[in-house]
């Protein structure tokens, strides 16, 4: 028996799944939430049971031992050396991780000299990093970077055309994200179809971040997000690809400071900058369905925004076998999936079974099959990729 833990550490929060690896099943999953507020909130799940505890937990080192504590409490472990293993999500590897990595010394001091370009999870991660070691010494620990699977995109898509010192000297450059879910998506269609040596699928991840992968052969070849989380599609508060002379506009000309501008297109952005509403995909339709114009414009731009990444990798593509959907917006919304297939079918042969969009439940074919290309539902599961990852590297 093997259990090993997957945890998402964030600035303020700490998300975690374990599992039992022989039979992958999750055992218990939870979110600390609000750590170093005044009153932060403890859920685990366990058993079809949800236990919620609201109390303050000043650091993430804390928050670790109140869940482990808990897990012992509820005699969901006897003792906490048979957790074996520990996966972390990393938002950022850079160019040095083409792959999940055990963590050493190494590991550590690039997930640190990283921070510049994730600054708000690299040192999240690494405080969740130690946290778990102190609390769990014997266990390995893995982690698992958002931004290795797309270490396959060629110079040519991950460039930017700027003066090419800013590559060689400050690694400016593609860097992409959502890599895990990307993997784990596409790697489940091209199961579905059947494991062809060739194979050309797109991804769109749409959640509250989002962004579409071209995975030809199993390869990410290029993706919506780039130097950043901030680029690509249109997402719940970012505004994704702009043209970049508005920052200097707005600097210029308004007089906004550029601290302000870059918080602005990420936080008060995308859907809820465009509705005025929500930054929630549900609450915008909501608003949109009541007769509320800037929502069905915020809505209209969104779509807009992926099927412009859907014509672009069918190009690069050279054609596509299947499309998947897949985070909260892609697995739960049927008139999402609808919509945006609908402003490709005509281009692209495809011919939605709209019992099998609105009436199905979880992984499924929602095309017909006179239909060109196969469009996916299929729910992302970055945990159990963190999860396997950890025990094949730590030989568990
Ligand atoms: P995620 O970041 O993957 O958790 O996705 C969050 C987004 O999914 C939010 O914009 C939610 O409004 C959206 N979402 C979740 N469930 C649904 C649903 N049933 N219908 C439409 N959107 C949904």
């Amino acid at each position: 028996m093997s259990k090993i833990i997957a945890v998402n550490a964030g600035s303020s929060s700490l998300k975690f799944q374990l599992f039992e690896m022989d039979d992958e099943s999750v055992i218990t999953s939870g979110v600390i939430e609000r750590i170093g507020l005044d009153e932060s909130i403890f859920t685990v799940k366990y058993n079809g049971e949800k236990i919620q505890k609201k109390l303050p937990i000043p650091t993430h080192k804390e928050a670790v031992q109140l869940l482990l504590n808990t897990l012992i409490e509820h005699n969901i472990v006897s003792s906490l050396d048979e957790i074996k293993g520990v996966g972390h999500r990393v938002v950022q590897g850079g160019a040095y991780f083409n792959e999940s990595a055990i963590i050493n010394d190494d590991v550590v001091s690039k997930i640190e000299e990283l921070k510049s370009l994730a600054p708000l999870h690299n040192p999240a991660h690494l405080t969740g990093y130690y946290a778990f070691k102190e609390a769990i010494p014997s266990a390995g620990a893995v982690a698992v970077f958002d931004t290795a699977f797309h270490q396959t995109l060629e110079p040519r898509c991950y460039i930017y055309p700027i003066p090419y010192k800013f590559y060689t000297d400050y690694k400016i450059r593609k860097y992409g994200a959502h890599g895990t879910s990307h993997y784990y998506v596409s790697h489940r269609v091209i199961e579905k179809l059947g494991n062809p040596e060739e194979s050309r699928v797109i991804v769109a991840h749409l959640g509250a971040g989002g962004s579409l992968t071209a995975v030809k052969n199993g390869k990410s070849i290029n993706t919506s997000m780039g130097f950043t989380p901030l680029a690509g599609i249109v997402m719940g508060t970012r505004s994704g690809d702009l043209d970049p002379s508005i920052i200097d506009y707005l600097i210029e000309e308004i007089g906004m400071d550029i601290k302000d501008v870059i918080s602005m297109l990420n936080k008060e952005s995308g859907l809820l900058g465009v509705s005025g509403v929500s930054s929630d995909f549900r609450d915008v339709i909501e608003a949109a369905q009541a007769g509320h114009e800037r929502a069905q414009l915020a809505i209209d731009i969104y779509f807009r925004r992926i099927i412009a990444y859907i014509g672009r990798y069918f190009i690069a593509l050279g054609g596509c076998d299947a499309i998947a959907f897949t985070a909260g917006i892609g697995e739960n919304s049927a008139y999402a999936r609808k919509e945006i297939i609908g402003l490709v079918s005509e281009a692209l042969g495809i011919v939605i079974d709209d019992d099998a969009n609105e009436n199905g439940e979880g992984e499924r074919l929602i095309t017909k099959p006179e239909s060109k290309i196969k469009v996916y539902v299929i729910p992302t599961n970055e945990e159990l990729v963190i999860a396997r990852d950890t025990k094949r590297l730590l030989n568990l």
